[in-house]
């Protein structure tokens, strides 16, 4: 496929129920777009059946391989604001379970604020929402969000931001496309001096990290005053562990099978929970493990994770 491909497409329902409360991220998700520009090459979303089962509409909108050219194709749900508002007046029961809050994230398979057009998008849905009395949890890897801090700082939005490292330099070769950490961190700073509450995923971390780097990274984001921390370290599943090999990471090779991937796992986990002791923020550290770890650890310590909700407080609505 040559160069980049944009456009727009309808989805029935906008608001779809989520599995990612068993990561305590939320029970509702809406995606404001097909593809994501920032290609990440790690990203695990053109694995999914999002991407996966939908090929041949793909194709039809000239995306040869939607798994690989994952970065290079955006289509906008711009109809979802129209739709949403009378899908959410017309819908009667709401789920809340314990670990998802009854909370919508923007977004799980794209970015929300990764250019302006999506921007714009994410700013009318966040109202809606809002305005219905809904929790809004909003996920990104763009400091684009700070011109929205006038409906972002409100007692029912949490703003996070992908941050696993601090290293510019890593962060062009895996993620390329998506701004620097360090103009994230800034994003975070803004963020928190408005008044924003906010949380961070500490995700994906890459196999390199040592404990000392752990140390000044809680260190760094402990000042931010995040509700909680996320974190899981970089999993080389699906595809994603081709497209890190064909952009030449070299790392990847260590973590492409699944004991070196749990290897690198669990010695990570243990890096970080020390580091966190250290710095006293062990009560915010939020973990993502994979269930496929149950087989190199002890089961209950992976299933006590799962659906797991996080410290965040939430106003009753
Ligand atoms: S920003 Fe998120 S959705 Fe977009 S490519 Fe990166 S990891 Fe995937």
């Amino acid at each position: 496929m040559k160069g980049v491909i944009k456009g727009s497409e309808t989805i029935v329902c906008p608001l779809q129920e989520s599995a990612l409360r068993k990561k305590g991220l939320c029970d509702y998700v809406i995606n404001v777009a097909s593809g994501c520009l920032h290609g990440c090459t790690f990203c695990y979303v053109p694995s999914t059946p999002a991407i996966r089962t939908r090929q041949a509409q793909l194709n039809l909108k000239g995306i040869d391989n939607p798994q690989m050219d994952w970065g290079r194709y955006l289509l906008l749900r711009d109809g979802i604001p129209e739709q949403l508002d009378t899908d959410l007046e017309r819908k009667k029961t709401w789920k809340t379970t314990e670990s998802g809050k009854g909370v919508v994230l923007l977004c799980s398979g794209t970015d929300p604020y990764q250019n302006k057009q999506t921007a714009i998008l994410t700013r009318k849905i966040v109202k809606i929402l809002v305005e219905k009395g809904k929790k809004v949890r909003i996920l990104t890897r763009s400091p684009l969000w700070k011109h929205d801090l006038d409906i972002l700082v409100h007692p029912n939005v949490t703003v996070g931001m992908s941050l696993p490292h601090f290293d510019d330099a890593l962060s062009r070769l895996i993620e390329p496309n998506a701004p620097l950490p360090s103009e994230r961190f800034k994003a975070l700073l803004s963020g928190f001096k408005a008044g924003c509450r906010l949380y961070i995923a500490a995700a994906p971390t890459p196999p390199s990290i040592q404990k000392k780097d752990f140390k000044r990274y809680l260190e760094k984001v402990s000042a931010l005053e995040p509700e909680v921390i996320f974190w899981e370290p970089i999993n080389a599943r699906g595809t994603n562990g081709n497209r890190m090999q064909k952009a030449g990471i070299d790392f990847v090779d260590s973590i492409m099978s699944q004991a070196s991937w749990a290897d690198n796992f669990l010695r990570q986990w243990k890096m970080l929970d020390s580091a966190a002791q250290e710095v006293g923020c062990t009560d915010k550290i939020h973990i993502w493990p994979d269930k496929a770890l149950k087989k190199f650890t002890d089961p209950q310590r992976i299933e006590s994770w799962i659906n797991r909700p996080t410290v965040e407080k939430w106003p009753s609505i």
